[in-house]
């Protein structure tokens, strides 16, 4: 069971939320599960197919406007709804539907190992006919405009002939939730329809978005069974093609959508949709679904965690990884939402989300997706750039807290714009990717000019007194705590990426001179400005509390008043859904993670009691209500031995949207928290840090289990991990010999010699 995800539930709250946990995407394109039919005139449905990076450009109202407060935001857009295909059964012309007549038997499941989802009813209409019913759908992996759905019709008392109806609908809206800061409030419509009609058998329809004028083509061919009788017909903005078939026998149907759109087709994005949806219905079902088989296998191959003895666990591991496979972009236009392609919470904007918490998977195991990930920020560079001059900056790359496009999407600048360290993060990913892979050419090619220009930044924004470098007026990640001085989370990131643009450029002037020289022109560098990097690098301030041997989040953080926490119910959580803003600033308390994420990030800036004296600090009065915070303090809780909390923050992530523990999956998954959920075994668990000189581990096991395994991608090398009740196998399955530490012992691993530690490496009661 632990390789689908099984639901029979048609409750209306259930159904919403497994439209997010059934959306399927290939990170091109992505479509929620909805039912083909519909549902019930009364019922509310999310129903929505996306393009990753495919947006309209909407105004931001304000009050008050001030001076770089952005005018317009990207918004992803809900593309052409090709979902729809209705069956209508007998002389009476009964309408199929879930919602009527009696379902003797009835499941759906979202298959991980072979990426497709599937609807398996037995049917009995008011009139008392029977059929069993087969809807499959796949997002192809091989062919990324591909939704392609099936329906296999089996009629077991049908009185009369079968008609299936499909539509290719163009008049869509975006969904709006007027109460929700995560969800958009208004401009549900940006599509009007340019053209619609069918040609030699494939229907289409063009909407265009009504600022951006960005085009969105869905080409809809058919293959089918024989019918008696089928027919095509377009109204102003939908096209549907009705076939009318015997109910002799079994009856297949299969509708290949293909979308394109002018991001990455060009102005031909129609003609080039009908042609590809014209070869691909000369192809099988079967033949897709063999494909995308291979491709979801290759996958696994590399990616899988394998636990033992706790399927649900299990099932909630595989489930966001999946997760993470299908929203992650790849190609320069697009990156991964914080809702990935399963809906429109966050507007479908791309966050620090990206290389915090999902980066490193696909570093570690898909480095290929890894690398197309920082392709992304290094197209939207010149955006950062003109952004930071928009802010005052003499030079220097400001990345916006939220976008899609590449410009800065947060109206609300406390926890948006002021979230500087997003350009430290990024920089952050370039050099563990470097260290990763050993990719020198990319850095040379790419990663030293992001580096360069995001230290610029802190150098614009940071200024030295008394031998300190200081940066004042930031909000770091804890969005309770907004526009402080001396954040020590952006401050030693900013740290890093000040002492890494110099290095960076140091490690390309003694491998690739001339790309140095093209690289000191480009970016008018001089010997004192990369000085000047490693000096305010050196003199970093970084806020420490001697009485209490933590580092404090900020300047003024510990002379604010504690939360009452023991005076604020339940249901006032999440707090930011309940309290203004100003009242939540003035306590002691932190939505998520971020003393405690910047010493899991750079553990080797502080000693190992600071860390976890600032663990204890930081538990007390951390609410959790972001999704991004218990991976961490999972993590952070294996390092410093609380193997038990470890265990227990582990548990809150694995299955936080199977089981819409934060109450909002409906609008979308919690992507960030998928890739925490991974990084809770491998970094967490399995110990594992990417460190300058080696690929370092320290496994242990958690009580519960008797066995977990996963592999990595390192330096062109796979290496499978196994950790059990005896000990620990490390094995290189492919690659050249290389030393790791295990435990901080170096360990020469030679390919396919297990190296095994026995130990036992049970933890906790
Ligand atoms: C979190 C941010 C995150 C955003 C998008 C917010 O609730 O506080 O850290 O980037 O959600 O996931």
């Amino acid at each position: 069971m632990t390789w689908s995800i099984h639901d029979q539930s048609l409750k209306q709250a259930d159904l919403l939320n497994q439209e997010s946990i059934f959306a399927l995407g290939n990170g091109y394109l992505g479509v929620r599960g909805n039912f083909e039919e519909g549902y019930r005139a009364d019922m509310q449905s999310i129903r929505g197919s996306y393009i990753n990076a495919f947006h309209d450009v909407i105004t931001i109202p304000y009050g008050e406007k001030l001076y770089g407060f952005p005018s317009t935001q990207q918004k992803l857009v809900n593309i052409i709804d090709a979902q729809g295909i209705d069956i209508y059964v007998g002389e009476a012309k009964e309408r199929f539907s879930m919602f009527s007549g009696e379902l003797l038997t009835y499941e759906r499941e979202l298959k991980l190992d072979e990426g497709y989802a599937e609807r398996r009813i037995h049917w009995k209409s008011p009139l008392g006919q029977e059929l069993k019913l087969t809807f499959r759908r796949l997002v192809s992996f091989a062919a990324r405009e591909l939704f392609a759905i099936d329906v296999a019709i089996n009629p077991l008392s049908v009185n009369g002939p079968i008609t299936v109806v499909s539509t290719v609908q163009g008049d869509v809206e975006n969904y709006t939730a007027v109460n929700d800061p995560r969800v958009a409030s208004g401009h549900a419509k940006l599509l009007t329809t340019t053209a619609i009609g069918t040609e030699n058998g494939i229907d289409f329809v063009q909407n265009e978005t009504l600022t951006s004028k960005l085009s969105v083509s869905c080409a809809t061919a058919y293959s089918h069974s024989s019918a008696e009788h089928a027919e095509h017909a377009t109204e102003e903005k939908l096209v549907s093609y009705s076939v009318t078939f015997n109910a002799n026998g079994p009856v297949s149907f299969t509708k290949w959508n293909v979308y394109t759109d002018t991001l990455r087709h060009g102005e031909q994005c129609l003609q080039i949709a009908r042609q590809k949806a014209g070869a691909l219905a000369a192809s099988s079902f079967a033949e897709q679904l063999a494909a995308q088989k291979q491709y979801v296998q290759d996958f696994w191959l590399r990616s899988d965690i394998v636990i033992s003895n706790d399927s649900d666990l299990q099932e909630g591991i595989r489930f966001n990884l999946f997760q993470l496979l299908q929203s992650a972009g790849r190609d320069q236009y697009s990156n991964i939402a914080a809702k990935g392609l399963s809906g429109e919470g966050y507007e479908g904007h791309y966050f620090w989300d990206t290389e915090i918490y999902m980066f490193p998977v696909f570093l570690l195991t898909q480095p290929d997706i890894a690398k197309q990930l920082l392709l992304y920020r290094y197209h939207i560079l010149p955006f950062a750039k003109q952004r930071a001059q928009e802010m005052g900056h003499k030079k220097g790359a400001l990345y916006p807290w939220r976008t899609i496009a590449g410009t800065e999407c947060s109206s609300f600048f406390p926890s948006g714009t002021a979230q500087y360290h997003i350009s430290a993060d990024i920089a952050y990913s370039y050099i563990q990717y470097y260290m990763a892979t050993e990719d020198v050419a990319f850095l040379a090619d790419y990663g030293c000019e992001v580096l360069a220009e995001t230290a610029r930044l802190w150098i614009e924004i940071g200024h030295e007194r008394n031998g300190r470098f200081y940066i004042d007026e930031v909000t770091g990640p804890d969005e309770y705590t907004c526009c402080v001085n001396n954040n020590y989370y952006t401050n030693v990131m900013a740290k890093h990426n000040l002492a890494w643009a110099a290095k960076a450029i140091e490690l390309v002037r003694q491998s690739n001179p001339d790309r140095y020289q093209q690289l000191v022109q480009q970016l008018e560098l001089t010997a004192e400005e990369i000085a000047s990097w490693s000096k305010a690098a050196q003199m970093m301030y970084l806020p420490y509390d001697a009485a209490l041997d933590i580092n404090p989040q900020d300047d003024s953080f510990l002379n604010k008043q504690v939360w009452d926490f023991a005076n604020t119910p339940k249901e006032k959580y999440p707090l930011l859904l309940h309290y203004h803003p100003l009242t939540i600033y003035r306590y002691q308390v932190c939505k998520q993670a971020d003393t405690v994420l910047a010493h899991f990030l750079l553990e080797d800036e502080q000693k190992v009691e600071t860390i976890k004296h600032s663990y204890d600090y930081y538990e007390r009065i951390t609410t959790h209500d972001s999704s991004l915070s218990s991976c961490i303090f999972s993590i952070m809780a294996s390092k410093i031995g609380y193997d038990e909390k470890a265990y227990h923050y582990f548990k809150e992530t694995a299955r936080l949207d199977l089981d819409n523990t934060h109450g909002n999956t409906k609008d979308g998954l919690h992507l960030a928290n998928m890739g925490g959920t991974w990084m809770a075994i491998v970094f967490g668990f399995g110990g594992v840090r990417i460190k300058p000189d080696a690929l370092s581990l320290s496994p242990k096991l958690p009580n519960d289990w008797d066995h977990y395994q996963f592999k990595l991608q390192y330096k062109q090398r796979t290496i499978e991990v196994k950790v059990n009740k005896d000990g620990v196998e490390v094995t290189l399955q492919s690659g050249e010999p290389l030393t790791i530490l295990l435990n901080d012992q170096p360990v020469a691993l030679a390919q396919q010699v297990p190296y095994k530690l026995q130990h036992n490496y049970t933890v906790g009661k």
